[in-house]
């Protein structure tokens, strides 16, 4: 289950294990949307890239198709800086994702 993984980041050295596992949270949601007929965009997520902005971006624009295509709310987050505001909204949204797809 990936969602308990992104639900803090607790151990900033081990970063990598949130990354894996927010990345496969967004597949596994973005499985259930194809079961549903609704077709997301899949961006390569993990490992996060060099590139702040375009993983932002990209990032970005999986919620915000996902949250779309469920009529979930939605939080900007585009700053890519993963604080602990950042990673509760994600986490939140994926939450909500959740409970609305009944995963
Ligand atoms: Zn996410």
């Amino acid at each position: 289950m990936s969602l308990p993984g992104i639900r803090a980041l607790t151990d900033p050295d081990r970063r990598e294990n949130y990354d894996f596992s927010h990345y496969s949270d967004h597949l596994v949601i973005a499985q259930v949307l194809a079961q549903l007929n609704i077709k997301v965009t899949v961006y390569p997520l993990n490992p996060v890239s060099d590139d702040r902005h375009a993983w932002a971006a990209h990032h970005q624009a999986m919620h915000d198709e996902m949250n779309k295509a469920l009529q979930t709310a939605g939080r900007d987050l585009s700053d890519g800086v993963f604080g602990h505001e950042w990673v509760n909204n994600n986490y939140m949204e994926h939450v909500a994702v959740h409970q609305v797809l009944g995963i």
